[in-house]
């Protein structure tokens, strides 16, 4: 097993390689959370409708945003290829008002299991 990383913008992407037994071609599997630019359009926010935020924060973040860019992903966990988000709240709004149409996400794996428990 041989691991390496590619630098994304002030940010580390890990993967890990492993090649199967039976001589097919070796594949890729990712083991850790991955950094990736997502549409806020495939993001599912189960828990919006029941959280309001603070818009003061939202503004000054778009500002900030707007200034210097996105300096800390959001949290992303990812269940059978739908994307799902519960924290970075006032981030993607600020990437909302800014009519940004990606957001720079922490994109981790998840099962059911996880999903039922984020919404519990
Ligand atoms: P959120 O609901 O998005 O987590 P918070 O106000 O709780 O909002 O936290 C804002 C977060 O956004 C902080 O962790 C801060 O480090 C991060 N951040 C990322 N990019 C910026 C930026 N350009 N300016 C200010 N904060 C930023």
């Amino acid at each position: 097993m041989a691991s390496f990383y590619l630098q994304g913008p002030a940010i580390v992407r890990s993967f890990a390689l492993s090649a199967s037994s039976n001589g097919s071609p070796a594949t890729t599997q990712r083991v850790g959370p991955v950094v990736l630019e997502l549409p806020l359009a495939k993001i599912r926010r189960p828990l919006m409708r029941t959280r309001a935020n603070d818009p003061q924060k939202v503004q000054e973040l778009a500002d900030s945003i707007k200034e210097i860019g996105l300096q800390v992903p959001i949290d992303v966990l990812e269940v059978d290829g739908v994307y799902y988000g519960f924290s970075g709240c006032h981030r993607y709004e600020a990437h909302q008002q800014l009519g940004l149409p990606t957001i720079r996400c922490k994109v981790r794996r998840g099962t059911k299991e996880t999903l039922r428990h984020h919404l519990r």
